[in-house]
């Protein structure tokens, strides 16, 4: 894990989203209720470092990705990209600079990608809204160098392509290359391979951790696959419900998870590691509940196999269970 100072830090980060009341709420004066979809929480990433945010659908991970690339805008808690608070910095004008050093991947390349336009006026798109370039050559000297590290080679032979003439692989590099152009230090990675095939998915993984190894880019990787957390990230935060649960490297959060959602998450995936990790626990049951119904006390033990008496009225605190693990649980305090 590189040992580094922090590019990107969230401290009690909120995203609450109102929710309008029934015609008898708003009769009797009752007050509208929210989406806790991010409910505080606490994450770094050090510079050249890949930190996984892994959950299942509905956990909150792609409100985060899009909170960290000023796509969602916080209800409360803090923003810091190299120590400079952008919380609240908004309007095209004031984020240019932030969104030349912050990119985000998404995870659906078909949607992502303009069928109109051509591979090289979509990756050169970017660097010409956010004004970094001067003339055609160095525009078209970016969007080589882009596809290219992208793994799109020779890169001239895709710049007349359209999106419909690309594979599914082919398609995911030009995102990448979308966001690679403008040279950015942090990228927020949105599922970026769950929609490929298995043997594409290394390739596009073994690019971003060149991307790191070379360019010592910063990278969150959003993902609901805890294997995939494990082969590509330094450390893994574990987010359920809006909260994270357990962070710690990717080895100790892989074989030894401490907290029953990591431990069910892991017994849900055998083939890494033969049985390093996995626990004597029932198989998680049902999903995520809403983020508008956040239970009282510990928001996992409606699912929790080990609940007692005070899960229900008390959440849990994050503590340290090891050196960079902390786990928020009952069970390890
Ligand atoms: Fe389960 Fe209780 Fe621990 Fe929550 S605090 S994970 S309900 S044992």
């Amino acid at each position: 894990m590189p040992d580094t100072p922090d590019i990107l830090r969230l401290e009690s980060l909120q995203i609450h989203f109102p929710v309008q009341g029934g015609l008898f709420d708003r009769v009797l004066g009752r007050p509208a209720g929210a989406v806790r979809a991010v409910d505080g929480i606490d994450l770094d990433v050090g510079r050249g470092e890949i930190v996984a945010l892994v959950g299942e659908s509905g956990s909150g991970k792609t409100t985060v990705g899009r909170a960290i690339t000023k796509l969602a805008q916080p209800t409360g808690g803090k923003l810091l990209f190299e120590g400079r608070d952008m919380t609240s910095v908004q309007g095209a004008t004031a984020l240019r600079p932030y969104r030349h050093r912050v990119q985000m991947i998404f995870q659906d390349a078909y949607q992502a990608l303009n069928p109109r336009h051509t591979v090289f006026d979509i990756v050169a798109e970017p660097l010409r809204s956010l004004k970094l370039i001067d003339n055609h050559a160095q525009l078209t000297e970016r969007v080589s160098e882009a596809l290219a590290a992208a793994g799109l080679n020779p890169p001239n032979d895709f710049f007349s392509r359209f999106p419909h003439e690309l594979s599914g692989g082919q398609r995911q590099r030009v995102v990448i290359a979308g966001a690679l152009a403008v040279r950015p230090e942090l990228i927020v990675a949105d599922e970026p391979v769950s929609m490929l095939d298995v043997s594409i998915r290394a390739q596009i993984l073994q690019v971003l951790v060149d991307l790191r190894d070379k360019q010592n880019m910063s990278l969150l990787f959003i993902t609901h696959d805890l294997p995939l957390a494990w082969l590509i990230a330094d450390r893994i935060a574990v987010l359920y419900l809006g909260k994270l649960v357990e962070i710690g490297s990717a080895d100790e959060i892989t074989f030894n998870p401490r907290h029953p959602y990591t431990v069910a998450l892991r017994n849900a995936t055998p083939q890494i590691g033969g049985n390093a990790g996995r626990a004597e626990l029932p198989a998680l049951q049902g999903e995520v509940p809403s983020a508008a119904r956040v239970p009282k006390g510990c928001r996992f033990h409606p699912r929790c196999p080990l609940a007692f008496d005070r899960c229900k009225s008390e959440e849990p605190l994050a503590v340290g269970v090891g050196a960079q693990h902390v786990a928020a649980c009952w069970l390890v305090d």
